[in-house]
């Protein structure tokens, strides 16, 4: 068994978290046991994960999106209720990462991501290092082809905005909710920006521009931060680490 504050402070050297500014408490979120042998990561804190936690007898759950959002009312009701009193009955520890997540260069969700899909990471800039920019393998170079090699890592069909025979070279890339940094992408000379989610905006910009825009799925795209943060945690400490994984269409 290792110590949480041990484990905590590990986290918080690894991914450098006083160095950002988010709208989630990054670390403890929900106090538990004082030591930890077993972590469940996840991408979510839901009411399945934490029944997960519960029923492999996880002294942490580990997540990229915690319980805890500046935009939430500050009330603990309803279903709010229902997921912290399950972890408070188990004694979980609840720990949450959330940007220092996406950004870092190894663990990160989109290192991680880039990875797996084979994408050189030759940049980081934009809004907090979160905006990524590389190449793309001679593989992927059209839509297409690129929406192919998605679905078969991601497992799951991406929507395209784009024309599909254009010769795409450059991709800048930010997992999850990062619609919004479409324009930035385009400012920084895209071919393609790929995110997880699509809102009605960018299917015209991506006409009118010649740039084209993937949504390849908030949840897909964010599996690999947290599953790469516990993998480096069970190496350091020796604690157990399972990934809890959710069939989230969105
Ligand atoms: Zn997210």
């Amino acid at each position: 068994m290792t110590p949480r504050q041990e484990i905590l402070r590990h986290c918080d050297t690894l991914l450098q978290t006083a160095q950002f500014k988010d709208y989630a408490p990054n670390g403890l979120q929900v106090e538990g046991t004082e030591t930890v042998g077993k972590i469940v990561t996840a991408v979510t804190a839901s009411r399945a994960a934490i029944e997960h936690a519960a029923a492999h007898n996880a002294q942490m759950l580990l997540v990229h999106h915690g319980l805890f959002w500046k935009s939430e009312p500050l009330t603990v009701t309803g279903w709010k209720k229902q997921r912290i009193a399950k972890l408070l009955a188990h004694d979980i520890n609840l720990a949450g990462y959330h940007l220092p997540l996406d950004a870092h260069p190894e663990l990160g969700n989109n290192a991680q991501l880039a990875q797996r899909l084979g994408w050189t990471l030759e940049a980081q800039f934009g809004e907090q290092n979160l905006l990524n920019a590389g190449a793309l393998p001679d593989s992927q170079s059209t839509l297409p082809a690129l929406a192919a090699a998605l679905e078969q890592v991601l497992g799951r069909a991406p929507t395209v905005v784009g024309c599909p025979n254009a010769t795409r070279r450059r991709i800048v890339w930010c997992t999850g909710g990062a619609q919004g940094f479409f324009q930035a992408a385009i400012d920084a000379g895209a071919d393609v920006y790929l995110t997880g989610e699509i809102s009605e905006a960018q299917y015209h910009l991506a006409n009118e521009t010649g740039v084209a825009f993937v949504s390849a799925g908030h949840h897909a795209t964010e599996r690999y931060g947290i599953q790469a943060l516990g993998a480096a945690l069970a190496a350091h400490f020796g604690v157990e680490c399972v990934f809890f994984d959710e069939n989230n269409p969105a």
